[in-house]
């Protein structure tokens, strides 16, 4: 998703084309010919046509002009232009037009590659939707946020983004984080009553804004204006994508292109001076010499090859449901060497079913599962009456969200909001639902005749939530559910068999004890409770003095991929901390199921009582965090940090957002997860699974190595040049391949092949070695060490070679035109034992680079053999040459063996 910095906030005196704030519902509804009901989706669609997609057009992608036109930013091209004119100027014609020639094949490269590299990003951009849920045919249906239309009922709740402008309808606590807007960082209250007085955007109290975040509660409200039409979309057209941050890789490349940008300009200025004073060579053919050393030298291409080959491996990510939100991540992901996931639906299927019930101090067995109702309440092996645990089934069924809806085919282009009917909300929730059905509770008729009153919310921190009902005789009825130790903490009572009886201590410390025993099953157990003849209104005070009905234990099995995917991490000594909400029992015994043998678990409560130092002490040895708040994961993650991890840590929740967007790599969840959290993340799961996790480290490393294996041949072929060009000069062999020469190999023959490293397939041992430390740049010691040595042994091969051709046949041409084909299969052959280091064959799995290969040898022999030969002052080459442009390479080839084992000993491996 494209993140629009909104650096100019609204101008409070701005009016708005019509002041819905000041309309009564009726008539906006009038207005936009719709009704609470909300729209069918005939007439969505008709609307959708008439008023377009919810979409704030932003500047975002770059125009193919601008990419083409960013090519001649770069100050080597100029330097090109600058000695093609200087060229035309003297009449040196041909020379010019090579030059101009491959100016425009530089250029034409650029774009190439950051053409792609944009369509890719945004083509990742487009992947992440948002989903609204909206009132289509009467349902209840979430729809692609770029769907919903004016007219649109909506629903929103906590951690949603406000789809579109909308004037509400209903409010229940509802409070809106506005800052995006406005600015101003205190939340907002929204109800539905009119405002007559003249308001600033800031008070508009019954609009929600696009763009915004609900912060907590929930309401519904009638869209009243889409896309560009809508306050945030009137500030959005008018400014800029914020300009994307380089990626370390890119800042680290920078560096160096200027270190080594210095040193040419030492060599150039040597090379120069020398070949005035003791030369025979022309002022122009020294100016040119100085040209090409400038350009074979200064590292051009690879930032655009980079960025390239992020950008692909973002595309190949998110076909494995690992939605790459922020492209610099890629690299970091590669140094991720602790991650802290969720357990529910991330470990974990999250299809879950209740298997047992505790209630009447006896224990149920539910049949079935999934989200099937075919089941049925059986106890001692036998069916029995529903009713005997009805009050606990129907505690369940009331102080639930879970809704019977719709939703759009997502694959479906031209959905229209005719997808299945399923349950839509929070599948622990769910599970409860089903549960009832079990029973034969039929949901519509309870909630017809217990209508809501009232809500407490449910928020990972309280781990309860309460609802008020109406009975049908007029009394109310508060149904509260949550974490059985939250829950019989505010229970005085338990319901046995209809009766009330005091909960002693006794009986505490047996339901405590039944809970563990759920738990040991790697059960998920809730407990329910009830307050009848309830307050009339309901507050969290109010949840005290309750009555306890019972328990039910749902099973969430792992999911079955995660076992290998964590034995996976641990192999590539990545550690992986499971950090729950859920008890410490369940945790435990989930972390067994998958293979994580926890040493040791600290609740949410230990973790409050230890001091800095001491969780300092145990924080590398724990393995599940149970019982946790979001602001415990904050704090974990802090400590990791400091203890030098580079840590990926997972989340669904609003108030997960801050430990992901401090995390080194924020994983957000595609299904469970909310809208703010998707915002603050770097990647998005498309599937919630762990194993993607796994999997999105693997590609993360395999683009490093490849970025690192371009970059090391690059930077080794570009010192070649410039060591066998200063060495021939030096020593008064003479020019060993003409300006032309090098400009063409280091653009052709050079490039092509080095772009194809990008799309290398990963080395073997990708996920058997150790995470790259942090800190750890791309060009490491044995890089530069590469980059001497493979300088020093291509100009000890091929110097002698010029200086044979040269010095004793006394062919110049010839000379260079050896030197100069030679030094295109050097390259070949580096790239061989650069990808043999890797674990991969020398040219194997990789059919682009066999094409560049083919490529290039082909141009080579084009320059060689057609007209193409007068252009680049090279002579075509008869057989006996061939063999010894062979012999020469395979020397080159046994002394880079030799040279590589000699690394080996002295270097890491990479
Ligand atoms: P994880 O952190 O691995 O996703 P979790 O889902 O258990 O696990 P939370 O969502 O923070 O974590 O929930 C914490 C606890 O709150 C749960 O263990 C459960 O006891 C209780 N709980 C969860 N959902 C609800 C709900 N909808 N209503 C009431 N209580 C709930």
């Amino acid at each position: 998703m494209a993140e629009t910095q909104y650096s100019e906030r609204a101008h409070p005196e701005t009016e708005p084309a019509v002041d819905w704030h000041a309309r009564s519902l009726e008539e906006t509804y009038e207005e936009l010919e719709t009704s609470e009901a909300g729209l069918d989706s005939q007439e969505a669609a008709d609307r959708l046509d008439r008023y377009g997609p919810n979409e704030v057009e932003t500047e975002a992608g770059a125009s193919a002009l601008r990419i083409f036109l960013e090519q001649y930013t770069s100050v080597l091209i100029w330097v090109l232009i600058v000695a093609a004119a200087v060229m035309a100027g003297i009449g040196e014609l041909i020379d010019a037009g090579v030059i101009a020639g491959i100016v425009v094949l530089i250029t034409l490269f650029g774009f190439v590659q950051d053409y792609r590299a944009e369509q890719s990003i945004q083509a990742l951009e487009e992947m992440s939707t948002t989903y609204a849920m909206a009132r289509r045919d009467g349902e209840k249906t979430e729809i692609d946020a770029t769907r919903v239309v004016p007219g649109d009922v909506i629903f929103v709740e906590s951690g949603d983004v406000v789809p579109a402008d909308a004037r509400v309808i209903e409010s229940s606590n509802l409070r809106v984080d506005e800052s995006a807007l406005t600015g101003e960082s205190v939340s907002v209250a929204k109800t539905p009553e009119t405002i007559t007085e003249d308001v600033t955007i800031a008070e508009r109290e019954n609009v929600l804004h696009k763009d915004t975040v609900v912060e907590r509660g929930s309401g519904i409200a009638v869209v009243v204006e889409t896309g560009s039409e809508t306050e945030i979309g009137q500030i959005a057209t008018a400014i800029e994508e914020a300009e994307e941050r380089d990626t370390p890789f890119q800042a680290e490349l920078d560096r160096l292109g200027k270190i080594i940008a210095g040193a040419v300009i030492g060599i150039v200025t040597v090379i120069g001076i020398t070949e005035l004073v003791i030369g025979d060579t022309e002022p122009v053919q020294v100016f040119m010499t100085a040209v090409a050393v400038a350009v074979s030298a200064v590292p051009e291409g690879l930032p655009a090859v980079v960025t390239l080959s992020l950008a692909l491996g973002a595309r190949r990510m998110a076909e494995q449901n690992a939605l790459v939100r922020r492209l610099p991540i890629v690299e970091a992901l590669g140094s991720v060497d602790v991650i802290c996931t969720d357990k529910t639906g991330t470990l974990t299927e999250e299809e879950m079913t209740v298997t047992r019930l505790a209630a009447n101090r006896e224990i149920y067995e539910v049949t079935g599962t999934g989200y099937d109702t075919d089941g049925e309440i059986r106890h001692d092996g036998e069916g029995v009456n529903a009713e005997r645990v009805g009050e606990l089934l129907r505690c369940g069924m009331l102080c639930n969200n879970v809704e019977l809806g719709r939703r759009e085919d997502r694959d479906d282009e031209s959905a229209s909001g005719d997808g299945e009917l399923t349950y839509l909300g929070d599948p622990t929730e769910i599970s409860l639902f089903v549960a009832g059905r079990k029973a034969g509770f039929d949901h519509e008729d309870l909630r017809e005749r217990y209508p809501r009153v009232g809500e407490v919310e449910f928020t990972s921190d309280r781990k309860r939530m309460t609802t008020l009902h109406e009975t049908p005789d007029g009394d109310h009825v508060a149904y509260t559910k949550g974490a059985p130790e939250v829950v019989l903490e505010r229970c005085t009572r338990e319901y046995v068999d209809g009766e009330f009886v005091d909960l002693t201590d006794e009986r505490r410390a047996e339901l405590e004890r039944r809970n563990e025993l759920f738990a040991e099953d790697a059960l998920r157990v809730m407990a329910f409770a009830f307050q009848p003849n309830g307050p009339e209104t309901v507050s969290e005070d109010d949840e005290q003095d309750l009555v306890f009905l019972g328990l039910q234990g749902m099973l969430d099995p792992p999911r079955p991929e995660v076992a290998g995917a964590l034995e996976g991490c641990l192999n590539a000594g990545i550690d992986v901390v499971m950090i729950t909400g859920d008890n410490a029992t369940t945790a435990r015994a989930v972390g067994r199921e998958i293979g994580l043998e926890s040493a040791r678990v600290v609740t949410g409560l230990e973790l409050e009582e230890m001091s800095d130092e001491e969780l300092a002490d145990v924080v590398e040895d724990v393995d599940v965090f149970a019982r946790t708040s979001p602001e415990h994961k904050t704090r974990i993650l802090k400590m990791l940090q400091s203890k030098g991890h580079t840590v990926a840590m997972t989340g669904d929740g609003v108030n997960d957002a801050p430990a992901i967007k401090n995390a080194d790599v924020g994983v957000a969840m595609g299904i469970r997860g909310t809208d703010v959290t998707e915002q603050a993340s770097d990647i998005v799961l498309l599937d919630d699974n762990f194993a993607t996790i796994r999997d999105a480290v693997r590609q993360g490393r395999r683009i490093f190595d490849n970025v690192r294996k371009f970059v090391n041949y690059f930077l080794s072929a570009n010192g070649a040049h410039v060591l066998l060009l200063f060495s021939g000069i030096m020593s008064g062999a003479g020019l060993v391949m003409t300006p032309i020469m090098f400009l063409w190999i280091n653009v052709v023959t050079d490039g092509i092949p080095a772009l194809t490293l990008g799309v290398d397939p990963e080395a073997d041992d990708v996920m058997e070695r150790p995470p790259r430390p942090p800190g750890e740049g791309v060009i490491t010691e044995r890089i530069m060490s590469s980059i001497g040595g493979i300088a020093i042994l291509i100009t000890a091969t091929l110097l002698p070679l010029f200086y044979y051709y040269n010095q004793v046949v006394g062919d110049l041409v010839l000379a260079q035109t050896m030197v100069f084909t030679a030094f295109v299969f050097m390259a070949i052959a580096r790239i061989g034992a650069i990808r043999t280091r890797y674990g991969l064959g020398p040219f194997s799995n990789n059919r682009w680079l066999l094409l560049a290969i083919a490529i290039t040898l082909t141009l080579q022999l084009l320059v060689l053999y057609t007209p193409l030969s007068v252009l680049f002052g090279v002579t075509p080459l008869a057989f006996g040459h061939w063999l010894q442009i062979g012999l020469v390479v395979a020397v080159f080839s046994i002394l880079m063996a030799g040279f590589v084992a000699l690394q080996d000993r002295y270097f890491d491996r990479y």
